[in-house]
C-alpha cells in the first residue's frame, strides 16, 4: 500500500493522538513541536524536589466501561495504574472558615447539607440535584456524543439518531441550564450559595457542565492523575513512538507551505522545510489559519468564530512547595475571603485551592504541592511585560497575597513554603502558544455549542485541523478525539477501514 506521509503541528494531547491514529492506520506521520516536551497544555515542570504540575485537574471517565475510557487505552493510557477516584469534586469553604460544603458522589448528604444552609433556596437545590441524578444515570456521560463517527461521515440516518440519543440533553443546550454559572447562581436567595454556585466551575461556563462533572463524580467517573500531567502524556507519546512516530521537539512552525491550494508541508524558524503528502494541526486556532497560511483560506464562518467568540479567559497560577502533608484537606478546594484583593481590574473574592498530596510524585514525603489558580486578563500581563521589573514585582506580590491568606486558612503555613512559583498566562502562551494563553480554547455558550468548528478549511486541499480550537471548551476526551476524528476521515478518503490498533 501507498503510505502518505503526515506532518502534524503540536505534540499536544490532539497531535500525539493524531500521530498514533495516523501510525495504526498506515500512515507515515511525524510531529513537530515548539516546545521541548510533550503535552502543550498537560504540562508540568520541576522545581527542585517538587513537581509542579500546571494542566489536567481531573480526568473524565476513567473507568471501563465506556467509550472515552477504550480511547484511553487505544492510545496507550494505562488508566487503573495513572488515576485514583476523586470521591470529592470540591470543598467549599465560607468566610467565616467554619461552614464547609462538599461535593461529593453522595448526593443525598449535599442536598441536606445545602439546603441546611439555606432552607429558601430548598426548591431550586432539589432541583438542580435532581438534574445531576438524572445524568449521572445516562450512558451519554461517559460518551458526551463523542464516539460517534465524526460529523462529515455522518448519513443523514446517523445524525437523526444521534439527535434521539441526545434528547434528554438538549435542555441543557438551551434551557435555564445552558446559562453561565455566574448568571444561574442569581437564582438562590442566599449569599453564600450564591458564591458557591457561580464558583463551581468557570463563572463564565454554562452550569449544565457544573451538573455533568458532579454526575461524573456521582457515578465514580472522574480520576485524579496519579503522575500528574506527565504520568498521563509521557505513555501516549512513548506509544506513537513505539508505533514508528518521529517527533522533532524544539522546532517551531512559522508557515504551512502551500502549492496550488494545496498544503504540502511546514517551513520551520530554523529555515528547514519539512515536506508531506497532509498537514494537520493541532497548534493554535487563529495563528493557524491567519499567521501560519496568512488568513487566504478562511470564509464568513470562519470570520465570524474568530471575530466573535470568546475564549477562556487565562490563569494566573501561583504553587507553592510546602513541607506539610494537609492530610485532610480535598483534592480541589475554594475558599470565599474576607480580605479580598485585586488582581489587574479584577477583585479576587474566591481563592480555589488545589491540593497535590495524592500521590508521592509531587513532593518527598512530608510535603505537598499546593496550587492557586486565578483567572485574570492577558493585557494586564503583556503590559506589565513591557518593564520586566514591574513584571517580576507584580507575581511577587500575587504570591504574596496569596500566601497571606492561605497563612489564614493553614496557621503556620509561610516558613513551611520552601518553594514559590509563579506562571503567568505569558508563560503558557510561551510554552503553547495559545491565543492569549487561554487553557481551554473557546468558552462553551449556547452559540459555540450548537456550532460546528470545521476541520478543513474552505479551498485548502491536504490539510486539517484537530485539537481545542475546533470544540468549544476543549478538554482531554474532546482534544484526544478531535485527532482520531482526522484520521477517520483520512482514512475515509483513502477507502481503508479505520483502525484502533496497530
Ligand atoms: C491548568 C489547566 C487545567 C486543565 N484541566 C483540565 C481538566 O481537569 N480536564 C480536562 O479534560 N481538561 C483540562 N484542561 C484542558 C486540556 O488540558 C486542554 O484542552 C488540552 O490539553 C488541549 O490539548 P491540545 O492538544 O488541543 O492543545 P495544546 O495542549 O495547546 O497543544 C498544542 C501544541 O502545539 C504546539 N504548537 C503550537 N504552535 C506551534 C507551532 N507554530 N509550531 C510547533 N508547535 C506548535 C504547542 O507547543 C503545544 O504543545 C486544562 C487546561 C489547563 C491549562
Amino acid at each position: 500500500m501507498n503510505k502518505r506521509s503526515i506532518v502534524i503541528i503540536g505534540a499536544g494531547l490532539a497531535g500525539l493522538s493524531t500521530g498514533i491514529y495516523a501510525q495504526m492506520n498506515g500512515y507515515d506521520s511525524s510531529i513537530v513541536e515548539h516546545h521541548s516536551k510533550p503535552g502543550g497544555l498537560a504540562a508540568a515542570w520541576r522545581r527542585g524536589e517538587y513537581l509542579i504540575d500546571g494542566g489536567i485537574h481531573f480526568l473524565i471517565a476513567h473507568r471501563p466501561p465506556s467509550p472515552i475510557y477504550d480511547v484511553y487505552t487505544e492510545i496507550g493510557v494505562d488508566v487503573p495504574e495513572s488515576t485514583v477516584d476523586m470521591k470529592n469534586y470540591l470543598r467549599f469553604v465560607d468566610d467565616t472558615g467554619e461552614r464547609e460544603v462538599d461535593f461529593t458522589s453522595d448526593l443525598r448528604q449535599l442536598e441536606h447539607d445545602l439546603i441546611a444552609i439555606s432552607p429558601e433556596d430548598e426548591k431550586e437545590i432539589r432541583q438542580f440535584l435532581r438534574e445531576v441524578e438524572w445524568m449521572k444515570d445516562s450512558p451519554l456521560l461517559t460518551d458526551l456524543g463523542m464516539s460517534a463517527a465524526p460529523p462529515e461521515l455522518k448519513g443523514r440516518f446517523d445524525s437523526l439518531k444521534e439527535l434521539w440519543q441526545m434528547r434528554g440533553f438538549m435542555k441543557y443546550f438551551y434551557g435555564k441550564y445552558s446559562r453561565p454559572a455566574a448568571e444561574f447562581a442569581k437564582n438562590f436567595h442566599n449569599p453564600y450559595l450564591r458564591t458557591m454556585f457561580e464558583n463551581l466551575f468557570s463563572p463564565d461556563g454554562p452550569i449544565w457542565f457544573v451538573i455533568m462533572i458532579l454526575a461524573t463524580v456521582g457515578a465514580g467517573q472522574l480520576g485524579l492523575l496519579k503522575g500528574g500531567c506527565p504520568g498521563f502524556v509521557l505513555p501516549i507519546e512513548q506509544k506513537y513512538k513505539d508505533l514508528g512516530g518521529k517527533i522533532r521537539y524544539n522546532a517551531t512552525v512559522d508557515k504551512i507551505l502551500v502549492e496550488d491550494d494545496r498544503a504540502v508541508g511546514v517551513l520551520l524558524r530554523d529555515g528547514s522545510e519539512h515536506r508531506a503528502d497532509v498537514v494537520v494541526s493541532a497548534a493554535d486556532g487563529r495563528n493557524t489559519i491567519f499567521g501560519l497560511l496568512g488568513g487566504r483560506y478562511v470564509d464568513d464562518r470562519i470570520e465570524k468564530v474568530y471575530g466573535t467568540w470568546k475564549q477562556y479567559d487565562p490563569s494566573v497560577i501561583v504553587s507553592l512547595g510546602v513541607a506539610r502533608t494537609f492530610k485532610d484537606a480535598a483534592p480541589l478546594n475554594m475558599f470565599m475571603l474576607k480580605d479580598t484583593f485585586l488582581l489587574g481590574q479584577r477583585t479576587i473574592k474566591v481563592l480555589p485551592l488545589r491540593v497535590l498530596n495524592y500521590s508521592d510524585v509531587f513532593a518527598p514525603p512530608g510535603k505537598a504541592v499546593i496550587q492557586v489558580m486565578l483567572e485574570t486578563d492577558w493585557k494586564y500581563w503583556t503590559e506589565l511585560h513591557n518593564d520586566k521589573d514591574a513584571y517580576d514585582v507584580e507575581k511577587q506580590r500575587v504570591a504574596e497575597m496569596v500566601i497571606q491568606r492561605l497563612e489564614r486558612l493553614y496557621p503556620g503555613i509561610r516558613p513551611q513554603i520552601e518553594l514559590v512559583d509563579v506562571a503567568t498566562p505569558l508563560t503558557t502562551w510561551r510554552y503553547t502558544l495559545n491565543n492569549r494563553g487561554s487553557p481551554m480554547g473557546w468558552l462553551m455558550t449556547k452559540e459555540t455549542l450548537m456550532t460546528q468548528l470545521p476541520r478543513r478549511l474552505p479551498g485548502l486541499d491536504g490539510f486539517y485541523l484537530a485539537g481545542q480550537w475546533i470544540l468549544p471548551g476543549g478538554g482531554v476526551p474532546g482534544c484526544i478525539y478531535s485527532g482520531r476524528n482526522v484520521v477517520q476521515l483520512l482514512c475515509k478518503e483513502d477507502k481503508r477501514a479505520f483502525r484502533t490498533s496497530a
